[in-house]
């Protein structure tokens, strides 16, 4: 994957693409692989990196998501189940499955949440992940021994799915380009090309690193843009009625003496109302996330104090270590594109199903809401009605059974870079080739220097902030230990890329800015 040979190509195009995708997350660039294994000609226009909105800030759950279930939303958690069974099997590199254990310290609660678990099980069918069982107080202890041991007494374990979105966003976008797909980063749609009749015959864009515009035609543009995705639709017509109820959520990330164990904690109802998770992920702990309603849409949300503090405090009644807030490594927060209904009221009860939204006369087709899990299913739906909305050659959807980018069925024998899957070994010579570039970008993160040239090269990293953030999960891992290793990082990405000594200098800048963000001073 090049950004120069795909820019060249949009540019080149002489004939309208078959379907033009705005939005380079989940949904759109799920929409583009299924577009582009179906032997569609398809682009897709990013406006900054792949998976730099919501897409890279999610709980990291592949799951058919408990809150449904008390909702008695059974469909959804049903194909959500599904999907998740899916993923597991064309993505087994990236997707695991982990124990969650609900702890009980209330009389009622193991019964209660005990009933709850076997029918999400149910609802797996031949998908489940592992049988839920009630656990006795000394085997939820065995599993966390870092649990609040105070009135605990006993538990409910049950099996979900859980993964690492950016990586999984990054292979989509390969899998994407290996089918035929082309997809450009950095490219921002700022308004559309229509016939007389007023319907869309494409998009106009923006290459935002040389400035250069760009034409791209289409007979179908999908717009993909997640919580953006009013404002893309106001390009084609201003007076559009907002379809986004826009809502925040935060994690904080902690170090793994706060959970110790393999197993995750799920905490059915915080005090307003919503479910919170400490789960192991990668090298530290995840613990989130919150539901606040929001007015402006950033690239770069900021978590509230409030919401760190909510957070703090909830897990301070499940472990037993105390959680201070100089304890925090780093602090990210992401939107949610929940579709609203009706007049609205608390976010928490919006739909996270997903919507598409065809304009009567421009013909834009908007695709929004849905969750991460249900991202395949999403992007066969809007290739569905892309067909019939461009009258394009019908053709089946291939990606219930399609291996993903990296398919590897045991990556873990890679160890830290067992996320990159079949690509590992590719990385591990990078740094046996170069010894220099074998060594830790920092002494707290595991990632090494050789993961730069591989993005760059391979992954079309663009700036520091697309390595530390996204190839690599720096940022989230350790915000501090990123902008100590921002400097390292640019030099090779500067060499990588070709870039002058102040290019290197403003990168730096720019992703100390960004990642101060996500540390958090109390
Ligand atoms: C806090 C939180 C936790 C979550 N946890 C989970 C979870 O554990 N499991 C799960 O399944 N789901 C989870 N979700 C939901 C999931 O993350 C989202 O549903 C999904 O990432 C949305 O993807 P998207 O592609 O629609 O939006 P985005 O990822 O935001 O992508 C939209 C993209 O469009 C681009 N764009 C905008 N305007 C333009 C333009 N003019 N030109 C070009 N590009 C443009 C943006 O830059 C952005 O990259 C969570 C969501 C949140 C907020």
């Amino acid at each position: 994957m090049n950004r120069d040979d795909m820019l060249a190509a949009i540019r080149e195009r002489q004939e309208p693409w078959d379907i033009v995708i705005i939005g380079g997350g989940a949904t759109g660039l799920g929409s583009a692989m299924d577009a582009a294994a179906r032997g569609f000609d398809v682009v897709l226009l990013e406006q900054a990196d792949f998976a730099k909105g919501t897409s890279s800030r999610s709980t990291k759950l592949v799951h058919g998501g408990v809150r449904y279930l008390q909702q008695g939303n059974v469909s959804l958690v049903m194909e959500a189940l599904k999907e998740r069974g899916m993923l597991l099997r064309n993505a087994p590199h990236l997707v695991r499955d982990v124990a969650f254990i609900v702890p009980s310290y209330a009389w009622w609660e193991s019964p209660f949440y005990g009933v709850g678990m076997k029918v999400y099980d149910l609802l797996a069918g031949r998908y489940g992940f592992g049988k839920s069982s009630n656990i006795s107080r000394e085997e939820v202890v065995e599993a966390i021994p870092s649990i609040q041991t105070e009135g605990l007494l006993g538990g409910t374990r049950y099996f979900d799915g859980q993964f690492d979105d950016a990586r999984l966003a990054i292979n989509l976008a390969t899998t994407t380009f290996e089918q035929g797909g082309t997809l450009a980063n950095y490219t921002q749609v700022v308004g559309f090309e229509k016939d007389p009749a007023g319907a869309i015959e494409g998009v106009l864009a923006r290459d935002l690193e040389s400035g250069e515009e760009l034409r791209v035609q289409g007979r179908v543009v999908v717009n993909a843009t997640g919580p953006f995705a009013d404002g893309v639709r106001r390009l084609d017509r201003p007076d559009a009625a907002p379809m986004i109820a826009p809502s925040q959520g935060v994690h904080l990330v902690l170090d793994r003496s706060f959970l110790s164990g393999d197993s995750a904690i799920m905490v059915p109802h915080t005090d307003d109302g919503r479910v919170m998770f400490a789960i192991p992920w990668h090298d530290v702990v995840v613990v989130g996330t919150t539901d606040t309603p929001i007015e402006s849409i950033d690239l770069e949300p900021r978590p509230q104090a409030e919401e760190v503090e909510f957070i703090l405090e909830t897990a301070n009644r499940y472990l037993a270590k105390p959680v201070a807030a100089s304890d925090i490594r780093s602090t990210f927060a992401g939107i949610r594109p929940l579709v609203k209904m009706g007049d609205g009221g608390s976010t928490a009860a919006l739909s996270r199903d997903h919507t598409i939204l065809v304009e009567p006369v421009s013909g834009l087709l908007t695709v929004a809401g849905g969750k991460w899990t249900t991202y395949r299913k999403m992007a066969e739906d809007v290739v569905d009605h892309a067909l019939t909305l461009g009258d394009l050659e019908p053709r089946a959807c291939v990606t219930q059974q399609f291996p993903i980018h990296g398919y590897h069925r045991n990556a873990e024998r890679f160890g830290r870079l067992g996320f990159y899957g079949s690509d590992a070994t590719e990385i591990l010579g990078l740094a046996e080739a170069d010894p220099a570039m074998g060594e830790p970008l920092h002494p707290r993160l595991a990632g090494t220097g050789a993961a730069v040239p591989w993005a760059a090269r391979r992954e079309m990293a663009r700036t520091v902030d697309d390595v530390l953030a996204r190839r690599t999960r720096a940022l989230l891992f350790d915000a501090q230990a990123a902008i100590e290793a921002a400097p390292r990082a640019a030099a090779i990405l500067g060499r990588e890329l070709e870039r002058d000594a102040a290019w290197v200098e403003e990168q730096v800048e720019a992703f100390t800015a960004i990642a101060s963000g996500y540390l958090y001073r109390a």
